[in-house]
């Protein structure tokens, strides 16, 4: 499953009109709720997956309206292999390798 597969489920899956409760239990539960106040889900998916080397800049300005933007760009940068392809908080596939690198840097000087 692609990460443009994966926006598309979440955006269409009928459990998104149901309480989360039902579906994740505390124990090592990720809130995922801040997906219902996804911006780009009222959106062309397409935008947000662009084909290589198209531009990311009318999927940015979406994510920079998003007031969930903090939120999913933290979900992109900690779950890198959901979240190989696309813009997620306003981040393409460089920014979060850029940003990523610069954690592995100030890690290994801490
Ligand atoms: S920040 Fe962008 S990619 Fe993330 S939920 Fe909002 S609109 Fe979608």
């Amino acid at each position: 499953m692609t990460a443009r597969d994966a926006m598309r489920w979440a955006a269409e899956a009928a459990c998104r009109d149901e309480d989360p409760e039902l579906f994740f239990t505390d124990e090592g539960a990720e809130d995922l709720g801040w997906q219902d106040r996804a911006l780009c889900a009222q959106t062309d998916p397409e935008v947000f997956f662009p084909e290589p080397g198209h531009r990311t800049s009318e999927a940015k300005k979406v994510c920079a309206r998003c007031e969930v933007r903090a939120e999913c760009a933290e979900y992109a940068l900690g779950n890198p292999d959901l979240t190989q392809s696309g813009v997620w908080g306003g981040l393409d596939e460089r920014d979060r390798a850029a940003i990523r690198r610069q954690q592995r840097s100030l890690e290994e000087a801490a």
